[in-house]
């Protein structure tokens, strides 16, 4: 079976596996997003939920309050996510440039093509090409697949990407094998199936739904 034929089926078979999330419609609070993404960078979910609300029940989430407000507020509001020095350098600068550049408003993802606005949000201070792509892809529908820790451990294994490839060269294959539409639901199943079962440090091998279709498969009896 080819990797094309390979990536359709274990498509199917997350789909019967997990339900998509219902938070997947998309969100039109460009900027919340992106503050959201900034905060979960090396952060586990629940932190970066519980510091997303403490920093919103501390401040509205608009570049305009943010570039005003004192670093060391946005520090100790953000501070179980962790890195929170360098979160809130980056949360202020990234209002600041909104603001100065680009009027304070993001909505420049809705209109330019493609690479133009992504490359324009990479140019904010701290928004690297996962970030970017999540904001494209869960804001604006546009047609990336972000690429984090789960979706590069978990293709790395199913054998859809190359091996100790970078960031683009992940992305590129993993698009090249599915269809624009499917971009989202590929996104959120390879992390569902990397939190539950092809773990960072002991896949669950036995249970994966996907086993029969991966070169990685460890099954012991
Ligand atoms: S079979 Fe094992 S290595 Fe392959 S995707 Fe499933 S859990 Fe990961």
């Amino acid at each position: 079976m080819n990797t094309k034929d390979r990536a359709t089926r274990i498509l199917l078979k997350l789909q019967k596996t997990f339900s998509l999330p219902k938070w997947t419609a998309l969100s039109r609070k460009l900027f919340r997003t992106l503050i959201r993404t900034v905060l979960s960078q090396a952060t586990a979910d629940r932190n970066t939920n519980r510091a997303f609300r403490s920093l919103s029940e501390k401040f509205s989430i608009t570049p305009k309050a943010l570039a005003n407000a004192d670093m060391e507020e946005i520090k100790e509001a953000i501070r179980v996510a962790g890195l929170y020095t360098n979160k809130a350098r980056v949360i202020k600068n990234l209002s600041h440039m909104l603001l100065e550049q680009f009027d304070g408003s993001l909505e420049f993802i809705y209109s330019l093509p493609l690479e133009e606005a992504r490359s324009k949000l990479m140019s904010l201070p701290g928004v690297g090409p996962k970030t970017a792509d999540v904001v494209l892809l869960f804001c604006a529908g546009r047609p990336v697949i972000p690429v984090d820790t789960h979706v590069k451990r978990v293709s790395g294994r199913l054998g859809l990407t190359p091996q100790r490839s970078n960031y683009e060269e992940i992305r590129g294959a993993l698009q090249s094998l599915y269809q624009p539409q499917e971009y989202l639901p590929v996104h959120l199943l390879l992390i569902s199936l990397g939190r539950k079962y092809c773990k960072a440090r002991k896949p669950l091998c036995n249970q994966c739904p996907v086993n029969t279709l991966c070169p990685s498969s460890q099954i012991s009896d």
